[in-house]
């Protein structure tokens, strides 16, 4: 058997076709244009081409989008000035400081700054208590793309069991916390997890947000399972030239695919939804900053 090849790239234009017909309303019904702010400190390249493909798919989908590129020697006092002054813009619905921030900057404290109400990353403590007690809110970009992905497959996803490996307040809490709420059967593992292939084999569904090349094999996999591929990997590529390299996610595809019902690809499948997801989020704040009902399709 080969599996369906869940096609996150696809996906994840559709829903940003969705955003910019829920942006052009808000402008249209309401004289407001959604804005996300992003803050990079430092010139870290992998961040840098983050940020830049935030901002063009920001404006892309209509909404307003504010870059500001700190110097790395950036203090913290200042850093912090900034997101209060984000905070208490009435154009600004979303703010993301993106991670890592350099060595002499506490990254608690950056995400503790910036107001719930606009914290599109769901960093913020508010916002994953929201998650926890099952209140509206924004929900962190990378599990929330894995959840659309989910139900856009499978319908519904109660009485699955899954397992969620890794446990960052990033991606594998919240994930385990969104399946939670779907009525899955959930389990948690990470690095001490005892026998994890025996772990693995037991779900339906597998999200695997690890940061390890290929470290899911295919004999973990339970026959049909559907496997969402979190991990960015970069590896030597011998055979592109010399020093060249690719991207290859936490789990080993070629041989997932022979076993699995449906598989998330590295590039093209989980990575395209989260700036997807971040657009949604802030589309999701402007409404909640406002007393407007968010889109139902764009929230968990
Ligand atoms: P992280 O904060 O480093 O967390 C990694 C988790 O994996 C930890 O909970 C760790 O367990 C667990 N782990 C490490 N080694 C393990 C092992 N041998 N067996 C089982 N579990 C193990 O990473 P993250 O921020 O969640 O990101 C994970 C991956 O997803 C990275 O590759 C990252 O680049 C990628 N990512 C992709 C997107 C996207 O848009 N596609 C977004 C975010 C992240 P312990 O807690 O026990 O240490």
């Amino acid at each position: 058997m080969t599996a369906h090849i869940i096609d996150g790239k696809g996906f994840a234009e559709t829903l940003r076709n969705r955003i910019a017909d829920h942006v052009a309303g808000l402008k249209r019904e309401h004289g407001l244009t959604p804005g996300l702010a992003v803050i990079i400190v430092g010139h870290d390249p992998a961040s840098q081409v983050y940020v830049r493909n935030k901002a063009r798919q920001t404006e892309e989908v209509g909404m307003n989008s504010f870059k500001y590129e700190l110097p790395a020697d950036t203090p913290e006092a200042a850093l912090l000035s900034l997101i209060d002054e984000l905070n208490n813009r009435q154009d600004v619905h979303g703010i993301l400081c993106q991670m890592p921030v350099p060595a002499h900057i506490d990254p608690v404290t950056v995400i503790n700054a910036v107001a719930p109400a606009k914290d599109v990353d769901m960093f913020h403590p508010v916002n994953a208590g929201k998650l926890m007690t099952g209140q509206v809110g924004p929900v962190s970009c990378t599990p929330l793309g894995c959840l659309m992905l989910l139900r856009d497959y499978h319908g519904e996803l109660t009485g699955k069991s899954a397992v969620v490996i890794g446990r960052s307040n990033l991606v594998g809490k919240p994930m385990a916390q969104l399946l939670l709420k779907d009525n899955c059967t959930v389990t948690m593992a990470h690095s001490k997890t005892v026998d994890l292939p025996g772990v693995v084999r037991q779900a339906d569904i597998v999200v695997a947000a690890v940061g390890r090349a290929k470290m899911v094999k295919g004999d973990w996999i339970k026959p049909g399972a559907t496997v969402l591929d979190v991990g960015i990997n970069r590896i030597p590529a011998p055979e592109k030239g010399e020093g060249k390299t690719r991207l290859v996610g936490d789990v080993d595809f070629e041989a997932a695919k022979e076993v699995a019902g449906a598989i998330t690809p590295v590039p093209g499948g989980v990575g395209p939804m989260t700036i997807a997801c971040l657009l949604a989020n802030t589309v999701t704040t402007c409404c909640l900053i406002n007393g407007l009902t968010p889109p139902g399709d764009l929230t968990a």
